[in-house]
Protein backbone atom coordinates (compact mmCIF):
# COMPACT_ATOMS: atom_id res chain seq x y z
CA UNK A 1 0.00 0.00 0.00
CA UNK A 2 1.21 3.50 -1.11
CA UNK A 3 2.50 5.81 1.93
CA UNK A 4 0.23 8.94 2.18
CA UNK A 5 2.79 10.73 3.68
CA UNK A 6 2.94 14.27 2.38
CA UNK A 7 0.03 13.60 0.33
CA UNK A 8 -2.78 15.18 2.49
CA UNK A 9 -2.82 18.03 5.09
CA UNK A 10 -1.79 15.89 7.97
CA UNK A 11 1.18 17.99 10.11
CA UNK A 12 2.46 17.53 13.19
CA UNK A 13 3.89 15.33 16.12
CA UNK A 14 1.41 14.60 18.51
CA UNK A 15 2.74 13.33 22.52
CA UNK A 16 -0.40 12.37 25.05
CA UNK A 17 0.40 13.54 28.28
CA UNK A 18 -0.79 10.70 30.73
CA UNK A 19 -1.32 12.60 34.32
CA UNK A 20 -2.30 10.44 37.40
CA UNK A 21 -2.76 11.34 40.80
CA UNK A 22 -1.69 14.97 39.84
CA UNK A 23 1.70 13.89 37.90
CA UNK A 24 2.63 13.85 34.87
CA UNK A 25 4.06 10.76 33.96
CA UNK A 26 7.66 9.72 33.29
CA UNK A 27 6.86 8.27 29.91
CA UNK A 28 4.94 11.67 28.39
CA UNK A 29 8.25 13.53 29.04
CA UNK A 30 10.30 10.33 27.78
CA UNK A 31 8.13 10.54 24.57
CA UNK A 32 8.49 14.31 24.26
CA UNK A 33 12.08 13.44 23.77
CA UNK A 34 11.69 11.23 20.82
CA UNK A 35 8.89 13.10 19.60
CA UNK A 36 10.92 16.55 19.40
CA UNK A 37 13.52 14.65 17.30
CA UNK A 38 10.70 13.16 14.96
CA UNK A 39 9.18 16.58 14.96
CA UNK A 40 12.14 17.97 13.74
CA UNK A 41 13.03 15.37 10.95
CA UNK A 42 9.66 15.95 9.44
CA UNK A 43 9.83 19.64 10.04
CA UNK A 44 6.91 19.61 12.13
CA UNK A 45 5.82 21.14 15.19
CA UNK A 46 5.31 19.29 18.34
CA UNK A 47 2.74 19.09 19.96
CA UNK A 48 1.52 18.22 23.99
CA UNK A 49 -2.06 17.07 24.32
CA UNK A 50 -3.37 17.79 27.80
CA UNK A 51 -6.67 16.00 29.04
CA UNK A 52 -7.44 16.84 32.55
CA UNK A 53 -8.32 19.23 35.50
CA UNK A 54 -6.68 21.89 36.67
CA UNK A 55 -3.99 21.41 33.30
CA UNK A 56 -2.19 24.42 33.40
CA UNK A 57 -0.10 23.42 36.22
CA UNK A 58 1.87 21.57 33.32
CA UNK A 59 2.38 23.34 30.93
CA UNK A 60 5.51 24.85 31.83
CA UNK A 61 6.71 21.08 32.39
CA UNK A 62 6.14 19.81 28.56
CA UNK A 63 7.29 23.16 27.02
CA UNK A 64 10.58 22.29 29.10
CA UNK A 65 10.69 19.28 27.65
CA UNK A 66 9.95 20.16 24.11
CA UNK A 67 6.81 20.90 23.09
CA UNK A 68 5.97 24.05 20.59
CA UNK A 69 2.03 23.86 20.75
CA UNK A 70 0.08 22.50 23.92
CA UNK A 71 -3.38 21.51 22.83
CA UNK A 72 -5.54 21.83 26.67
CA UNK A 73 -9.01 19.88 27.67
CA UNK A 74 -9.39 21.06 31.04
CA UNK A 75 -12.54 20.28 32.75
CA UNK A 76 -13.28 18.84 35.93
CA UNK A 77 -15.25 15.75 34.33
CA UNK A 78 -11.68 14.73 33.04
CA UNK A 79 -10.07 14.37 36.72
CA UNK A 80 -10.30 10.75 36.22
CA UNK A 81 -8.68 9.00 33.16
CA UNK A 82 -11.98 7.36 31.06
CA UNK A 83 -10.90 5.50 28.23
CA UNK A 84 -14.09 6.11 26.57
CA UNK A 85 -14.44 9.67 27.50
CA UNK A 86 -10.74 10.36 25.93
CA UNK A 87 -11.44 8.68 23.13
CA UNK A 88 -13.92 10.71 22.06
CA UNK A 89 -11.89 13.83 22.57
CA UNK A 90 -9.16 12.63 21.02
CA UNK A 91 -11.02 11.67 17.70
CA UNK A 92 -13.09 14.59 17.55
CA UNK A 93 -8.91 16.79 17.97
CA UNK A 94 -7.60 14.07 15.45
CA UNK A 95 -10.25 15.26 13.06
CA UNK A 96 -9.96 18.58 13.60
CA UNK A 97 -6.29 18.90 13.70
CA UNK A 98 -5.00 16.20 11.62
CA UNK A 99 -2.04 15.45 12.88
CA UNK A 100 0.39 12.86 10.99
CA UNK A 101 1.82 10.89 14.45
CA UNK A 102 -0.07 10.52 17.78
CA UNK A 103 2.31 8.88 20.56
CA UNK A 104 1.02 7.54 24.00
CA UNK A 105 2.67 5.72 26.73
CA UNK A 106 2.45 1.86 26.53
CA UNK A 107 0.56 2.37 30.14
CA UNK A 108 -2.34 0.42 31.54
CA UNK A 109 -4.60 3.78 30.67
CA UNK A 110 -2.67 4.49 27.54
CA UNK A 111 -3.27 0.67 26.26
CA UNK A 112 -6.90 0.80 26.82
CA UNK A 113 -7.20 4.21 25.38
CA UNK A 114 -5.06 4.05 21.91
CA UNK A 115 -6.29 0.90 20.81
CA UNK A 116 -9.95 2.36 21.13
CA UNK A 117 -9.25 5.54 19.53
CA UNK A 118 -7.25 3.86 16.26
CA UNK A 119 -10.49 1.43 15.53
CA UNK A 120 -12.58 5.16 16.00
CA UNK A 121 -10.75 7.04 13.60
CA UNK A 122 -9.39 3.92 11.49
CA UNK A 123 -5.99 4.05 11.39
CA UNK A 124 -3.43 1.35 12.12
CA UNK A 125 -1.30 0.99 15.52
CA UNK A 126 1.80 -0.51 16.45
CA UNK A 127 1.45 -1.10 20.23
CA UNK A 128 4.45 -1.43 22.70
CA UNK A 129 7.35 0.56 20.86
CA UNK A 130 10.91 0.67 21.76
CA UNK A 131 12.08 2.48 18.91
CA UNK A 132 10.91 5.36 16.69
CA UNK A 133 12.62 6.87 13.83
CA UNK A 134 11.56 8.35 10.41
CA UNK A 135 11.77 6.67 7.02
CA UNK A 136 14.09 9.08 5.07
CA UNK A 137 12.58 8.39 1.80
CA UNK A 138 9.10 8.16 2.36
CA UNK A 139 9.10 10.36 5.72
CA UNK A 140 6.85 7.25 7.23
CA UNK A 141 7.11 6.26 11.06
CA UNK A 142 9.37 3.51 11.48
CA UNK A 143 7.88 1.36 14.93
CA UNK A 144 10.07 -0.98 16.02
CA UNK A 145 9.13 -3.28 18.99
CA UNK A 146 10.00 -6.92 20.00
CA UNK A 147 8.08 -9.79 18.03
CA UNK A 148 7.56 -13.69 18.16
CA UNK A 149 7.99 -13.63 22.00
CA UNK A 150 10.83 -10.98 21.81
CA UNK A 151 12.90 -13.35 19.27
CA UNK A 152 13.14 -10.46 17.25
CA UNK A 153 12.85 -6.81 16.53
CA UNK A 154 9.92 -6.01 13.94
CA UNK A 155 9.79 -2.38 12.22
CA UNK A 156 6.66 -1.72 11.43
CA UNK A 157 5.09 1.19 9.09
CA UNK A 158 1.64 1.96 8.92
CA UNK A 159 1.07 3.15 5.32
CA UNK A 160 -2.32 3.96 3.78
CA UNK A 161 -3.27 5.82 7.30
CA UNK A 162 -2.91 8.60 9.06
CA UNK A 163 -2.20 9.63 11.75
CA UNK A 164 0.48 7.05 12.56
CA UNK A 165 -0.27 5.86 16.36
CA UNK A 166 2.56 4.23 18.50
CA UNK A 167 2.00 3.22 22.25
CA UNK A 168 5.73 3.70 23.87
CA UNK A 169 7.27 1.39 26.02
CA UNK A 170 7.92 3.45 29.60
CA UNK A 171 11.71 3.61 30.28
CA UNK A 172 12.92 3.47 26.65
CA UNK A 173 13.44 6.82 25.63
CA UNK A 174 15.25 9.83 26.81
CA UNK A 175 13.36 12.65 28.15
CA UNK A 176 15.29 16.52 27.03
CA UNK A 177 15.64 19.53 28.42
CA UNK A 178 14.36 21.77 25.23
CA UNK A 179 17.63 23.97 23.70
CA UNK A 180 15.50 26.93 21.61
CA UNK A 181 13.86 28.99 23.90
CA UNK A 182 10.88 30.00 21.76
CA UNK A 183 7.37 30.48 23.83
CA UNK A 184 4.66 27.74 23.28
CA UNK A 185 1.64 28.21 21.80
CA UNK A 186 -1.63 27.30 23.58
CA UNK A 187 -4.98 25.78 22.26
CA UNK A 188 -7.72 25.67 24.88
CA UNK A 189 -10.57 23.27 23.33
CA UNK A 190 -13.63 22.88 25.44
CA UNK A 191 -15.57 19.40 25.94
CA UNK A 192 -18.78 19.06 24.03
CA UNK A 193 -21.75 16.59 25.35
CA UNK A 194 -21.12 13.88 22.98
CA UNK A 195 -17.51 13.84 24.44
CA UNK A 196 -19.22 12.46 27.56
CA UNK A 197 -20.59 8.63 27.57
CA UNK A 198 -21.59 8.96 31.04
CA UNK A 199 -21.44 4.87 30.77
CA UNK A 200 -18.86 4.50 33.98
CA UNK A 201 -18.28 6.78 37.04
CA UNK A 202 -14.93 7.14 39.33
CA UNK A 203 -16.45 6.75 42.79
CA UNK A 204 -13.06 6.77 44.59
CA UNK A 205 -9.37 5.68 43.84
CA UNK A 206 -7.58 3.12 45.88
CA UNK A 207 -3.59 3.24 45.14
CA UNK A 208 -2.35 -0.34 45.20
CA UNK A 209 0.47 -0.20 47.68
CA UNK A 210 3.27 -2.67 46.27
CA UNK A 211 6.09 -4.02 49.18
CA UNK A 212 8.69 -4.48 46.29
CA UNK A 213 8.80 -1.99 43.20
CA UNK A 214 11.48 -0.75 40.92
CA UNK A 215 11.84 2.70 39.83
CA UNK A 216 12.37 2.99 36.36
CA UNK A 217 15.05 5.85 37.07
CA UNK A 218 17.30 4.28 39.22
CA UNK A 219 21.15 5.13 38.48
CA UNK A 220 22.27 1.31 39.50
CA UNK A 221 20.51 -1.66 39.17
CA UNK A 222 21.48 -4.66 40.46
CA UNK A 223 19.21 -7.43 38.79
CA UNK A 224 19.49 -10.82 40.03
CA UNK A 225 18.42 -14.35 37.93
CA UNK A 226 18.05 -17.91 38.24
CA UNK A 227 22.41 -18.40 39.10
CA UNK A 228 20.94 -16.45 42.91
CA UNK A 229 19.76 -19.67 43.66
CA UNK A 230 17.06 -18.48 45.69
CA UNK A 231 15.47 -15.64 48.14
CA UNK A 232 19.05 -15.47 50.02
CA UNK A 233 20.62 -14.57 47.32
CA UNK A 234 18.51 -11.95 46.89
CA UNK A 235 19.15 -10.90 50.33
CA UNK A 236 22.71 -10.08 49.06
CA UNK A 237 21.83 -8.20 46.16
CA UNK A 238 19.54 -5.95 48.34
CA UNK A 239 23.17 -5.46 50.90
CA UNK A 240 25.18 -4.14 47.64
CA UNK A 241 21.93 -2.14 46.58
CA UNK A 242 21.85 -0.26 50.20
CA UNK A 243 25.37 0.49 50.13
CA UNK A 244 25.81 1.95 46.96
CA UNK A 245 22.47 3.63 46.36
CA UNK A 246 21.29 1.31 43.74
CA UNK A 247 17.83 -0.64 43.35
CA UNK A 248 17.44 -4.52 43.07
CA UNK A 249 15.39 -5.70 39.89
CA UNK A 250 15.06 -9.33 38.67
CA UNK A 251 14.93 -11.84 35.88
CA UNK A 252 11.33 -13.33 34.85
CA UNK A 253 13.57 -17.20 36.08
CA UNK A 254 13.46 -15.36 39.68
CA UNK A 255 9.68 -14.04 39.57
CA UNK A 256 8.85 -17.31 38.06
CA UNK A 257 10.27 -19.26 41.23
CA UNK A 258 8.54 -16.92 43.76
CA UNK A 259 12.02 -15.61 45.34
CA UNK A 260 11.10 -12.17 44.46
CA UNK A 261 8.19 -10.27 43.25
CA UNK A 262 6.54 -9.24 39.59
CA UNK A 263 7.20 -5.41 40.62
CA UNK A 264 10.91 -5.78 40.00
CA UNK A 265 11.01 -7.98 36.80
CA UNK A 266 13.15 -6.52 33.91
CA UNK A 267 12.74 -7.46 30.58
CA UNK A 268 9.99 -7.69 27.94
CA UNK A 269 6.58 -8.75 30.21
CA UNK A 270 8.44 -6.57 32.86
CA UNK A 271 9.64 -3.18 33.63
CA UNK A 272 12.09 -1.08 30.99
CA UNK A 273 15.36 0.62 32.71
CA UNK A 274 17.87 3.04 31.64
CA UNK A 275 20.66 3.05 34.33
CA UNK A 276 23.81 4.14 33.74
CA UNK A 277 25.46 1.16 35.95
CA UNK A 278 23.42 -2.38 35.47
CA UNK A 279 25.11 -5.32 36.77
CA UNK A 280 23.31 -8.81 35.98
CA UNK A 281 23.91 -11.24 38.18
CA UNK A 282 23.56 -15.04 37.25
CA UNK A 283 21.17 -14.10 34.68
CA UNK A 284 22.14 -15.67 30.81
CA UNK A 285 20.46 -13.07 29.06
CA UNK A 286 17.93 -13.89 26.78
CA UNK A 287 16.33 -11.54 24.10
CA UNK A 288 13.11 -11.14 26.90
CA UNK A 289 15.61 -9.68 29.51
CA UNK A 290 17.75 -7.89 27.30
CA UNK A 291 15.16 -5.53 26.03
CA UNK A 292 14.24 -4.08 29.40
CA UNK A 293 18.21 -3.49 30.09
CA UNK A 294 20.25 -3.01 26.88
CA UNK A 295 20.01 1.19 26.58
CA UNK A 296 21.14 1.10 30.43
CA UNK A 297 25.03 2.97 30.08
CA UNK A 298 27.67 0.61 31.61
CA UNK A 299 26.71 -3.39 31.64
CA UNK A 300 28.50 -5.03 33.70
CA UNK A 301 28.14 -9.28 34.01
CA UNK A 302 28.63 -11.94 36.53
CA UNK A 303 28.35 -15.36 35.28
CA UNK A 304 29.81 -18.74 36.01
CA UNK A 305 29.33 -19.36 32.10
CA UNK A 306 31.66 -17.22 29.91
CA UNK A 307 29.47 -18.24 26.82
CA UNK A 308 26.27 -17.30 28.25
CA UNK A 309 24.47 -14.45 25.94
CA UNK A 310 25.01 -11.66 28.29
CA UNK A 311 28.57 -12.10 28.66
CA UNK A 312 28.84 -11.38 24.97
CA UNK A 313 26.80 -8.35 24.78
CA UNK A 314 28.14 -6.41 28.55
CA UNK A 315 30.92 -4.05 28.66
CA UNK A 316 32.33 -5.77 31.56
CA UNK A 317 32.22 -9.78 31.94
CA UNK A 318 33.59 -11.38 35.38
CA UNK A 319 33.37 -15.05 34.98
CA UNK A 320 32.99 -16.61 38.62
CA UNK A 321 30.52 -16.91 41.30
CA UNK A 322 28.12 -14.58 41.74
CA UNK A 323 27.93 -14.92 45.68
CA UNK A 324 31.71 -14.57 46.39
CA UNK A 325 31.75 -11.70 44.06
CA UNK A 326 29.10 -9.50 45.13
CA UNK A 327 30.59 -10.71 48.61
CA UNK A 328 34.13 -9.11 48.02
CA UNK A 329 32.10 -6.14 46.07
CA UNK A 330 29.99 -5.51 49.47
CA UNK A 331 33.54 -5.44 51.46
CA UNK A 332 35.21 -3.50 49.46
CA UNK A 333 32.30 -0.65 49.13
CA UNK A 334 32.04 -0.71 52.66
CA UNK A 335 35.84 -0.34 53.50
CA UNK A 336 36.08 2.61 50.73
CA UNK A 337 32.74 4.06 52.65
CA UNK A 338 34.42 3.65 56.20
P1 LIG B 1 18.68 -18.77 33.21
O1 LIG B 1 18.50 -18.60 31.76
O2 LIG B 1 18.42 -20.12 33.77
O3 LIG B 1 20.15 -18.30 33.56
C1 LIG B 1 20.74 -18.46 34.82
C2 LIG B 1 22.20 -18.03 34.67
O4 LIG B 1 22.82 -18.05 35.93
C3 LIG B 1 23.02 -18.96 33.77
O5 LIG B 1 23.64 -18.21 32.75
C4 LIG B 1 24.05 -19.58 34.71
O6 LIG B 1 25.31 -19.79 34.08
C5 LIG B 1 24.16 -18.53 35.77
N1 LIG B 1 24.60 -19.01 37.09
C6 LIG B 1 24.16 -20.10 37.78
N2 LIG B 1 24.77 -20.17 38.96
C7 LIG B 1 25.62 -19.12 39.04
C8 LIG B 1 26.52 -18.66 40.03
N3 LIG B 1 26.66 -19.26 41.22
N4 LIG B 1 27.25 -17.55 39.78
C9 LIG B 1 27.13 -16.90 38.58
N5 LIG B 1 26.27 -17.30 37.60
C10 LIG B 1 25.51 -18.39 37.84
N6 LIG B 1 12.63 -13.02 31.08
C11 LIG B 1 12.95 -11.89 31.74
O7 LIG B 1 13.97 -11.83 32.44
N7 LIG B 1 12.11 -10.82 31.67
C12 LIG B 1 10.98 -10.81 30.93
O8 LIG B 1 10.25 -9.81 30.93
C13 LIG B 1 10.64 -11.98 30.19
N8 LIG B 1 9.53 -12.02 29.42
C14 LIG B 1 9.31 -13.15 28.68
C15 LIG B 1 8.23 -13.15 27.78
C16 LIG B 1 8.00 -14.27 27.01
C17 LIG B 1 6.83 -14.25 26.05
C18 LIG B 1 8.82 -15.39 27.14
C19 LIG B 1 8.58 -16.63 26.29
C20 LIG B 1 9.88 -15.41 28.01
C21 LIG B 1 10.14 -14.29 28.81
N9 LIG B 1 11.20 -14.26 29.69
C22 LIG B 1 11.50 -13.10 30.33
C23 LIG B 1 11.98 -15.48 30.02
C24 LIG B 1 13.32 -15.56 29.32
O9 LIG B 1 13.16 -16.17 28.07
C25 LIG B 1 14.33 -16.39 30.15
O10 LIG B 1 13.75 -17.64 30.42
C26 LIG B 1 14.71 -15.74 31.48
O11 LIG B 1 15.11 -14.42 31.26
C27 LIG B 1 15.85 -16.54 32.09
O12 LIG B 1 16.16 -16.01 33.34
P2 LIG B 1 17.64 -16.20 33.95
O13 LIG B 1 18.62 -15.60 33.02
O14 LIG B 1 17.58 -15.69 35.34
O15 LIG B 1 17.76 -17.78 34.04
Amino acid sequence: MNSLIGKTDHAGVWVFCEIINGKIQDVSLEMLGIGRQLADQRGHKLYAIILGHQTETYFNTVWEYGADIIIDVDDSSLLCFNDEDYAAILLRLLRKYKPEILLAGATANGRALIPRLAVLAHCGLTADCTALSIDQETGALLQTRPAFGGSLMATIRSDGFLPQLSTVRPGVMKAMKRKNPHPYELIKEEIIASDLTNLKRVLEIISEESTENLQSNAHVVIAGGRGMGGKEGFDLLHKLARIVDGAVGASRAAVDAGWVSYGIQIGQTGRTVQSRVYIACGISGQMQHLVGMNSSDLIIAINTDRNAPIMKMADIAIVGDVFEIISKLIKMFETIKG
